[in-house]
């Protein structure tokens, strides 16, 4: 129980929301969240995916619930370019179950921002600039707290504090993005409103589903997965500019190795809603020590094709919720989270990486493959079976 404590949460992000509510429930006094973008966060992203068996539990922890808008997958559906094929789409390697809902970032941070109760002190345009613990507590730019969460995404100012040794580590490879209103989709009726495609290509992979907009109706919402230029450099503050040889890598590949309907789709994008996020992996020791504890991408990165980095952060939390709520002091609290996720955060970031060479810089030679070789293969690339993440285990 932590009761009567203070809590600072940095980064107000989908982490940093659903922290501060877990740390609310989880009986905190006084609870603020610093959140270094001004205004609303919603704007910032594009679609996610969910399993609907993480979003069950995530629904029944109070973080998730049906009336967030959302589109249900039912199945995946694997594509390859090949002339000879009848289909613009291309020829199908296979079908596998896929029982996601998806979600437009932007309404989901809304929804989760929504749950953040009104006692909590949610400060906007407040970067957090340091921290140091003390015998009191932590100091966080001047003001004492008991407890600190960081939710300050994969460059956590808190993870320097609380593991030192820990740095980003590149890839080696980026996500190129976009999505646009589905009217704007040529043929947009040759593909099914539940199926996610992924389009494969010699050196990476197109993950494309529909994603609710904020009217009823859907956005195309895609991610392309491959190698940037020889010698391109990701800029260190994470800048998300398609520069010019940016933009020829994908037109590229997309006129050269795409099935022509995902070739048109990928071309309707209008310039200026396409962008690029570089690809890193982290793996904090520990989620916590006895006044600081991380969540979400601050603690550890799994590269996308694993489908559950926003899971992992809501599981994170409610984890959080109960520990705080179950343990007789912050620190017993802090510890019992910490056993609890680093094993699954280490995971999902191994899994992460297994995909990424399976789907990005080791790709099979697509072209003589069938749906028994890609059961075969998909089996090998998640070989812990935690794609979508994994179950969430109580505190
Ligand atoms: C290409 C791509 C595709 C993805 N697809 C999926 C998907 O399909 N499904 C899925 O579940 N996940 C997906 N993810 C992952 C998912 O988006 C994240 O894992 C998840 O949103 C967790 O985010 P977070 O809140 O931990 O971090 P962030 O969203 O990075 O938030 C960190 C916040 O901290 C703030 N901050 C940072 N430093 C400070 C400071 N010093 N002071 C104050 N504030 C600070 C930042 O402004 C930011 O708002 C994808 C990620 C990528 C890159």
């Amino acid at each position: 129980m932590i009761r009567g404590s203070r809590v600072a949460v940095v980064g107000g992000s989908i982490a940093g929301c659903a922290a501060a509510a877990a740390a609310h429930r989880g009986g905190a006094e006084e609870v603020t969240v610093y959140e270094r973008t001004a205004g609303q966060l919603a704007e910032r992203g594009v679609g996610l995916a969910m399993h609907g068996g993480r979003y069950e539990e995530l629904a029944a922890a109070g973080f998730m619930d049906a009336a967030m808008p959302s589109v249900r997958m039912t199945h995946r559906t694997w594509y390859v370019r090949d002339d000879t094929a009848a289909s613009p789409l291309g020829r199908s390697l296979g079908v596998m179950p896929f029982p996601f809902l998806t979600y437009s970032w932007g309404s989901l941070w809304r929804e989760l921002r929504a749950r953040v109760p009104e006692s909590v002190e949610f400060r906007t345009g407040s970067a957090v600039k340091g921290l140091r613990l003390t015998s009191r507590g932590v100091e966080l730019d001047g003001e004492r707290y008991d407890l600190v969460v960081g939710a300050d995404g994969y460059r956590s100012l808190v993870r320097t504090i609380a593991c030192p040794d820990t740095a980003p580590e590149y890839s080696g490879y980026l996500a190129w993005r976009g999505a646009y209103p589905e009217s704007d989709l040529p043929d947009a009726h040759l593909w099914p409103a539940d199926e996610c495609a992924y389009v494969v290509f010699d050196g990476g992979h197109i993950v494309i589903y529909r994603i609710p907009d904020d009217a009823g109706g859907h956005h195309v919402n895609w991610v392309f997965y491959t190698a940037p230029p020889t010698g391109h450099v990701p800029p260190a503050d994470g800048g998300r500019t398609l520069t010019t040889a940016l933009a020829d890598r994908l037109a590229e590949i997309t006129s050269h190795r795409l099935p022509p309907f995902f070739a048109a789709l990928i071309e309707a994008t209008p310039a200026g809603d396409r962008f690029v996020q570089p690809l890193y992996d982290v793996t904090a020791p520990q989620y916590a020590t006895d006044r600081l504890a991380l969540v979400g991408d601050a603690a550890t990165v799994a590269r996308p094709h694993t489908g559950a980095g926003a899971v992992k952060a809501l599981q994170d939390a409610t984890a959080l919720q109960s520990a705080l709520r179950n343990a007789d002091s912050p620190a017993e609290a802090f510890a019992a989270y910490d056993a609890l996720r680093a094993p699954v955060g280490r995971t999902m970031v191994e899994l992460g990486r297994s995909l990424g060479r399976a789907l990005v810089q080791e790709t099979p030679d697509w072209s003589g493959m069938g749906d028994g070789e890609l059961d075969a293969f998909w089996r090998r690339a998640d070989g812990s079976g935690a794609f979508g993440g994994r179950e969430l285990k109580r505190a």
